[in-house]
């Protein structure tokens, strides 16, 4: 079913998207999309309520999560799909992840400071929904609230990116912890947007390759930030590697994702969409009446 409008990646005010997991249903459902996953970045603790959320509105849901990895001097984004949400070894490992993300603010807030830009940290924190998930987009919207940018992809580009002032280095998970946390929790992994990783060809051979030996099994090929020749790429190589193909929007606000929840292109016929490797981890939405709420899935 390679035209299923699935949505499996998108961020709530658990990490650093701006809508709540009941505002991303109802959205995606209002968008047209059937099977559903939130994917906070490093935290799981949005997952009961998006499961109840896609259960209310009628939409099939897949547990998910966003994992940040460093990689070969770089950050890579692991996608789990359809795991336990209550396996303990998972918790533990997102909670390591997210463990440096407060210092790493502090320092950012440190270089930017050091440039004039004052009261970053307490600035970005108040657009924090979860103060342990702070994050450089949290940044980047204090920075446009105070008028320094027009808009975060400015401040990205001028601010919080390799070899900029509110740039620090930091070391997420490993390839092998991530991947190893998702599978043992019986979910599917998936690299995330991998064109935006920026690597070589011989430095993207290395990933997938680890990738695949540690057991993950799915990359996204349609996302909201590939173009259509990089679709057209990652088919090939997900063909290529034996990959199963996932798809998903990335979106974090109604003012900031250039895509829309489901607004997305089709998968190519001849890949095996991921969700075909979990379909019996799918909650079934409810009719969508309001009567049906009284079983919620836990
Ligand atoms: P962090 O996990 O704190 O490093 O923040 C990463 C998040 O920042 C990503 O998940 C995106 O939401 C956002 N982001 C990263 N790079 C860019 C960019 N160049 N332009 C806009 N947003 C970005
Ligand atoms: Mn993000
Ligand atoms: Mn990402
Ligand atoms: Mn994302």
């Amino acid at each position: 079913m390679n035209t299923l409008n699935a949505d499996l990646h998108c961020h709530s005010v658990i990490s650093d998207g701006t809508l709540t997991p009941e505002e991303l249903a109802l959205r995606a459902k209002a968008h047209g999309v059937t099977l559903w996953a939130l994917t906070d970045h490093d935290e799981i603790s949005g997952q009961a309520r998006a499961a109840t959320a896609a259960f209310t509105c009628g939409l099939d849901y897949l547990t998910g999560v966003e994992i940040s990895v460093s990689f070969l001097d770089k950050t890579v984004h692991i996608v789990g799909l359809g795991f336990d949400a209550d396996n303990t070894a998972l918790q533990l490992g997102l909670s390591q992840t997210r463990g440096g993300r407060s210092l790493r603010a502090q320092e950012m807030a440190d270089g930017l400071a050091k440039i004039g830009i004052k009261d970053a940290f307490q600035g970005a924190l108040r657009f924090a929904g979860n103060p342990n998930l702070i994050s450089r987009t949290h940044f980047a919207r204090f920075m446009v609230e105070t008028g320094v940018c027009k808009d975060t992809y400015e401040v990205f580009r001028k601010y919080l990116t390799d070899g900029k002032p509110g740039y620090v280095e930091h070391r997420w998970a490993s390839l092998k912890n991530a991947v190893s946390w998702i599978t043992q929790a019986g979910g599917v992994a998936v690299i995330a947007h991998p064109a935006r990783y920026g690597f070589s060809a011989n430095e993207e051979f290395a990933l997938l390759s680890e990738f695949k030996g540690h057991g993950g099994r799915g990359i996204e090929v349609v996302t909201g930030s590939h173009s259509s020749a990089e679709t057209k790429t990652y088919t090939h190589t997900a063909l290529e590697f034996d990959l199963a193909a996932s798809r998903g929007s990335d979106f974090h606000s109604p003012d900031e994702s250039h895509t829309e929840l489901g607004a997305l292109p089709p998968l190519a016929p001849q890949l095996v969409p991921v969700w075909e490797l979990m379909r019996s981890r799918i909650r079934r939405g409810g009719d969508g009446s309001t009567a049906n709420t009284a079983n919620p899935p836990r």
